[in-house]
């Protein structure tokens, strides 16, 4: 009965980046319903994971306890996280904090500290990232602090500091409500963001023409005006051809490229080298289609365009997100209302989590870890004096380090790399091996079940704190009902940690947090807890206390020394494995609408389980019969790194040579498959190709 509750709060979905505003019905202190309500982002729609994906949070598997492992207990999955005390034991608060920090600081006082490293989580709070990469870097005296991240836009981050200067958007995505024109790429946003989804669908039933791009046909198709399934991979060679004949036919904005952008005689000049006719082989999308798409785009009076993991998990993801820049640029496309590059975040919180310095180059707000003038002033404001200038190791490179000896032991908040990273069998090697692991999350997870001490955590309906949003709107989570027994929020464990690593932290509230954050970080200008707890959303950059924020910037220039965007060129850079005789197809992995990430949230979500309650793959219908398959049928799928075997679906989407397999199974694990050659830029690994072998079982 939806009316049938004692009280509401509003707060923030935790999925998805869209960040749509919640209010969560409560009836003896249980979630019982979820409505939308008004927020910037979702002016009060929501999607199914939303809606129904919240009942997790009173799973039978909650951690509950901390935990510490028990003499001489496995490390590894063998744990079930409905039974955990096979091989864990349960601990108070106390010693269990004692334990682990005792546990970090004797690796970092035999070892050195960069023998610990750290992943926070882009599904905690703004105040809790800040904390725990300030306690690796304060605590351990380096900057191996990370997280998902790296695996999510950091290659399109890479790109849009180095040629926009910031890395965030340049317009929120319901500016598409002023466009005319837009792009969306490697995006398959009807599933992974619903919501913003339904913007993209309205601006189509207005007129809006929308150019869709992807080696997978999605549902958006259905809406666009333009569908290019190019060729996996083909990405660079496809914009580079619409470039050049914007660039040829004369549809550039001049006046633009001449008061707002750098290098654009070198750009010009580059795109030379790239007709459609070339091309079209390339990239697998006739020459006219490249010339007709070139022109549409060109002739919008406002253009914006949305990208997604399609573009980034490339190890030329830096490269592709150049190209999309340019093309913005040349076509004066940045800057004014209906015009805008939008990478659309994964995590409800990855923007703010970047932005809060959990990132191993950057301390909060972008600032160089090698930058003296940085240091000087988090120095002054820590009252510390060990901050490395260093920049630190990215996810995939931990470890490797772990590997090779350099790290020892781990704090890892939140994150799942047992399941999320790309090789698992090399990254669940590295979990067994370290000396020391800390776990904290809201579930024994197959990370956790490596730990040597697990701390029990709230979940986002427990917990206070803001997040911030991929319209960079930094909003209001509040607590609705209490943690499941001892478990905690976040941030008052780090600072439990924290204090028993020997920090000077004080903090008992995470608004004192935010404050401080307010004071490092420029962003936050004119965005102050009260406010945020008066009005839920704040963009920023906001210009004054009664600014709402700016959903567009850079139309007055941009944040780099000359004021100017720069154009970079890109050239063809082949995926890291091609496919060959043993392993002749294309694996692509991405999520479905009902499974979040790891799914260790949305497979314990009664509805969203029912939904889709089985892992699975999808190959072109054309292609199973070739091999004599049925749907329904499992296949195995092996890549040069691992095995598995999986129920197989028919899907005209999927290319005839392609395999698109979801990673929120652990049953049937994608990263198992996935290949871990690096973006050199982003340092983004290549989970959207890898040359992958199918047969029958
Ligand atoms: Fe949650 Fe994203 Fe769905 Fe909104 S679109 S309800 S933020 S998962």
């Amino acid at each position: 009965d939806t009316q049938d509750y004692d009280r509401e709060v509003e707060s923030i979905c935790p999925f998805c980046g869209v960040g749509c505003q919640v209010s969560l019905r409560v009836k003896d202190d249980k979630v019982v319903y979820v409505e939308g309500i008004n927020g910037p982002a979702n002016e009060g729609r929501l999607c199914v994971k939303g809606r129904f994906g919240f009942d997790y949070i009173n799973h039978d598997h909650r951690l509950t306890k901390p935990l510490i492992r028990k003499e001489g207990a496995p490390k590894g999955l063998n744990v079930d996280p409905a039974n955990p005390l096979t091989h864990f034991r349960e601990a108070t608060w106390d010693e269990a904090l004692d334990y682990a920090a005792n546990g970090l600081a004797k690796l970092r006082d035999t070892y050195g500290g960069d023998a610990v490293s750290g992943f926070g989580s882009a599904k905690c709070t703004n105040e809790e990232a800040y904390l725990f990469q300030k306690l690796i870097r304060t605590g351990f005296g380096h900057n191996n602090v990370d997280h998902c991240t790296r695996l999510c836009h950091a290659s399109s981050v890479s790109a849009l500091l180095e040629n926009v200067g910031s890395g965030a958007v340049t317009a929120t995505f319901n500016e598409i409500e002023n466009a005319d024109v837009a792009i969306v790429i490697g995006s398959n946003p009807i599933e992974n963001h619903p919501v913003a989804a339904t913007y993209f669908k309205q601006f189509t039933k207005r007129g809006g023409k929308l150019i869709v791009m992807d080696p997978r046909g999605t549902s958006l198709s259905r809406f666009a005006t333009h569908m290019l399934q190019f060729k996996p991979g083909g990405d660079v060679s496809m914009l580079n051809a619409i470039m050049h004949v914007i660039a040829e036919e004369g549809l550039t904005d001049d006046a633009y490229i001449a008061k707002h952008t750098e290098n654009w005689e070198a750009m010009r000049e580059h795109l030379k080298a790239f007709p459609p006719e070339d091309m079209a082989e390339i990239c697998g999308i006739p020459a006219e289609t490249l010339r007709e798409t070139a022109r549409t785009f060109a002739a919008g009076k406002a253009g914006m365009i949305f990208w997604g993991m399609g573009i980034s998990q490339h190890v030329h993801g830096t490269d592709n997100s150049r190209c999309l820049i340019s093309l913005a640029l040349m076509t004066g496309n940045v800057g004014r209302s209906g015009t805008g590059l939008h990478p659309l975040r994964g995590q409800n919180n990855v923007q703010g989590a970047s932005d809060a310095g959990l990132i191993p180059m950057f301390l909060p707000d972008y600032k160089s870890v090698k930058d003296p003038a940085v240091l000087a002033e988090f120095s002054a404001e820590w009252g510390v004096d060990n901050l490395s200038d260093q920049p630190g190791l990215t996810v995939v490179e931990i470890m490797d380090a772990v590997h090779d000896g350099r790290i020892k032991g781990m704090y890892i908040l939140g994150e799942n790399p047992a399941m999320s990273d790309p090789d698992i069998t090399h990254v669940r090697e590295a979990l067994e091996r370290m000396e020391f692991l800390v776990s904290q999350d809201i579930f024994l997870t197959e990370t956790a079940s490596y730990a040597d001490v697990v701390l029990p955590a709230a979940a986002f309906a427990e917990k206070t704190g803001t997040v911030s949003n991929t319209n960079r709107q930094v909003q209001m989570g509040r607590p609705a009902v209490p943690p499941p027994d001892e478990a905690k929020e976040d941030w008052w464990i780090t600072v439990e940690l924290a204090k028993r690593l020997g920090l000077d932290w004080t903090y008992t509230h995470p608004s004192e947090v935010f404050a401080e954050m307010g004071r490092l970080m420029p962003s936050l200008n004119n965005i102050t807890w009260s406010r945020l707890e008066a009005q839920n959303a704040v963009t920023y950059p906001s210009l004054s206390p009664e600014d709402p924020g700016q959903a567009v910037v850079f139309g007055d220039g941009f944040p780099r020394a000359n004021k100017r965007a720069r154009f970079t060129p890109a050239a063809i850079l082949p995926p890291a494995e091609l496919p060959d005789a043993d392993y002749p197809m294309v694996l692509t992995t991405g999520r479905q609408l009902e499974h979040w990430h790891t799914g260790s949230m949305t497979r314990r979500a009664t509805v969203l389980d029912a939904i889709e309650p089985e892992a699975n793959c999808s190959m072109n219908p054309k292609t199973l019969r070739e091999m004599g398959v049925e749907p329904g049928d499992m296949v195995r799928l092996t890549t040069r790194r691992g095995s598995i075997e999986v129920m197989v679906r028919a899907d005209y989407g999927v290319a005839e040579n392609m395999v698109f397999l979801p990673f929120a199974y652990v049953e049937a694990a994608a990263n198992m498959l996935t290949n871990p050659a690096l973006d050199p830029y982003g340092k983004i690994a290549e989970m959207k190709f890898a040359a992958v072998k199918v047969e029958r079982t």
